[in-house]
Formats: C-alpha cells, sequence, structure tokens
C-alpha cells in the first residue's frame, strides 16, 4: 500500500491534523476499555505505520490519557470536546487513527472485528434496527 496523506479534527475543530502513513489494518475493537472510552460500541480505528503527526492547529488542546491496566490503553483527545485523535504507542511502532476523526474518506475498509468475545450484549441488535434518515419518528 502507498503512503497517503490524511487530515482529521476534532467536533470543536480546535483542533487539526495531518498525518502522511501506510495504512496496514482498519478494525473495529469491542474490548471492554474501547467501549468504556468511547462510550460506545466499539472504537473503529485504522493502524498504520508509525508517522509525525502533524498538528496543524490546536496542538495546545491535545491531551494524552496512558492507562496502566492489564494491557496498556492509550486515548489522545481533545481537551475542549472530548473527541478521539490519532496517537503513536509508547514504543512508536504503531500509529493508531481513530476513524472518525478523519475528514477525508480512508482507502482501506473495515476488515476486522477484534476483541469479539467481549462486544456488547445490545451490538448486534443494533445492527438490524430499522433505519432513519434523521432521528426517529
Ligand atoms: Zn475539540
Ligand atoms: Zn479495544
Amino acid at each position: 500500500m502507498n503512503q497517503i496523506v490524511v487530515t482529521g479534527s476534532c467536533l470543536c475543530e480546535k483542533v487539526r491534523y495531518s498525518i502522511t502513513s501506510e495504512f496496514q489494518q482498519f478494525y473495529f475493537c469491542h474490548c471492554k476499555q474501547c467501549r468504556k472510552v468511547t462510550g460506545s460500541a466499539f472504537a473503529a480505528n485504522i493502524q498504520a505505520k508509525p508517522a509525525e503527526i502533524t498538528w496543524i492547529s490546536g496542538a495546545q488542546y491535545v491531551k494524552r490519557f496512558d492507562y496502566l491496566g492489564e494491557r496498556l490503553f492509550t486515548k489522545v483527545f481533545c481537551v475542549e470536546c472530548g473527541s478521539g485523535l490519532p496517537f503513536l504507542n509508547k514504543s512508536g511502532t504503531k500509529l493508531f487513527i481513530p476513524a472518525g476523526s478523519l475528514d477525508s474518506k480512508p482507502c482501506i475498509l473495515p476488515g476486522h472485528n477484534i476483541f469479539w468475545d467481549d462486544r456488547s450484549s445490545w451490538y448486534e441488535a443494533g445492527l438490524s434496527a430499522p433505519r432513519y434518515e434523521g432521528f426517529a419518528e
């Protein structure tokens, strides 16, 4: 896969970033930590080759949290709005990009549901729930 440039931002748009890297894997992680930290069913992350994250704006709003549990768990986020942002793992061997933070379409599709056995009891029911363009009536 070729090197690609992607850009992204947080919800409040104070933080904007750009990354040039090679995407390796796009996965949904259903582990308990990812569910907690996103407040949702799973984390949608793109794993990429290590690369420098260029903070186009708002670098001062970027906070890193390393959770020292059974597995080291990292969350990087905007301190204003809480949105997840990309980060390098501690050893600097992998780059993780929360897919929802991207402003451009990633040239990779989700290929893995990891920590599947840890998925929430309601995740699969949601997949077959009725769909609406906006709010449900
Ligand atoms: Zn923000
Ligand atoms: Zn996880």
